[in-house]
């Protein structure tokens, strides 16, 4: 019905579900383990573990609860300085409000778009210049599936006494000189949400090769409840775990999860040739530390070769034909909710804010058809060469 076919919406990143979760999430019913945790929350901890090759995992309700649980074990606290990746998501920051810290935006290089260790070191000095404590803590993003760089950052921040969160939440599946993404920094941080490469629906997850670190983020995610027949408690907590049913369809998807980063990296694939040779169109680099997952394919238009065409020129023509693109994240530093916290110790050189302006993220799901790949590259080709 090719009529139909013309019609349907294609997606930024929708998720991608099949029977195995189904058969996880029918023994979760059947075994009546529908609450609180259970038995594949554990597996599901386990099996993340084996994933990503670190030592501890606590499944959590959201990504963002994994990097709010990681501060607070970092002892951010009220008045502490928090340095974090500018070109991101808003939830990469926003738990160091919640604690009542200080963001101090960092800019990014050009080989991975992560943060620019020169400029850590320079934010560093800027704190020391001033005669102000060392940071608590840096929170390290692996933009778009592809991981920083750990090497030039864990010297930098090691140096300073630094720990990293790794906020990896886009990067499952990705590698860093061989090894999964998750395991570079003091911690690590998953997201399971909706549209990431894998989904709970809704979860996320804390990672460590320090046990004692997961062990006192379940404590904290559990409403910090000490060992006692009553409730007791000597802290306050966070009702922050995943449930049963939801770890259960995490289990069916982890299955998946080297298929996904293939089907992901064969999009990018597809669109690299099928864009090739249009001026003025490429595609976000890969750093030769790693291989990117390629959770979105991502390319940057600039409208200086393009005879003046936009990224939102593209993205309207795409939205024109049912078809779902994104800009890139725009750079924190420019977000009013995070304004009162730029000031000059902030490290900006406007590479984040360049990428903004002209970055396009295209429809990337691990189930498009190379129709449909077909059909998106088509029409950005038409926009750029009209
Ligand atoms: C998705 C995402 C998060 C937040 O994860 P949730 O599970 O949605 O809370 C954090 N950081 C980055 C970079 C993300 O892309």
């Amino acid at each position: 019905m090719p009529q139909e076919h013309a019609t349907r919406r294609i997606f930024l990143s929708p998720p991608q579900i099949g029977e195995r979760e189904r058969e996880f999430v029918k023994d979760a019913f059947d075994s009546n383990w529908i609450a609180p945790l259970g038995p594949h929350v554990d597996a599901f901890e386990r099996e993340l573990c084996a994933a990503t090759g670190v030592a501890a995992a606590c499944a959590l309700s959201s990504g963002t609860a994994a990097i709010h649980l990681a501060l607070r074990l970092l002892g951010v606290g009220a008045g502490d300085t928090v340095l974090c990746s500018t070109l991101t998501f808003a939830a990469s920051a926003n738990p160091i409000l919640y604690q009542g810290a200080r963001p101090v935006f960092v800019d990014s290089e050009r080989t991975s778009w992560n943060l620019d260790p020169a400029l850590v070191a320079e934010a560093l000095a800027r704190l020391r210049a001033r005669g102000e404590p060392p940071p608590k803590a840096l929170v390290a993003v692996d933009l778009l599936g592809q991981c920083a760089d750990y090497a030039g950052l864990r010297e930098v921040c090691d140096a300073a006494g630094v720990p990293i969160v790794q906020d990896a939440a886009e990067a499952l599946g990705a590698t860093w000189r061989g090894r999964p993404a998750g395991g570079q920094g003091r911690c690590g941080v998953f997201s399971f949400n909706g549209n990431k490469i894998i989904t709970t629906s809704g979860g996320g997850a804390l990672v460590s090769d320090d046990p004692a670190l997961v062990a006192e983020a379940r404590f904290l995610a559990t409403q910090a409840r000490d060992p006692a027949p009553h409730y007791q408690h000597s802290t306050f907590g966070y009702n922050y775990r995943l449930s049963n049913v939801l770890a259960a369809i995490g289990r069916g998807q982890l299955e998946q999860l080297p298929a996904r980063v293939a089907a992901r990296r064969a999009n990018e694939a597809f669109y690299r040739a099928a864009l090739a040779g249009v001026e003025g169109v490429s595609f976000m680099p890969e750093a030769p530390w790693g291989v990117s997952n390629r959770w979105l394919t991502h390319i940057q238009i600039d409208p200086a070769r393009t005879g003046g065409v936009t990224r939102e020129d593209v993205r309207l023509a795409l939205e024109a034909e049912n078809i779902e693109s994104r800009p890139l994240w725009k750079p924190l530093h420019l977000q009013p909710v995070f304004a009162s916290f730029v000031s000059d110790l902030a490290v900006i050189n406007g590479t984040a804010g360049e990428l903004f302006e002209r970055g396009l993220s295209l429809p990337s799901g691990s189930a498009l058809t190379e129709d449909d790949l077909a059909r998106v590259a088509g029409i950005v080709r038409r926009t750029l060469r009209a």
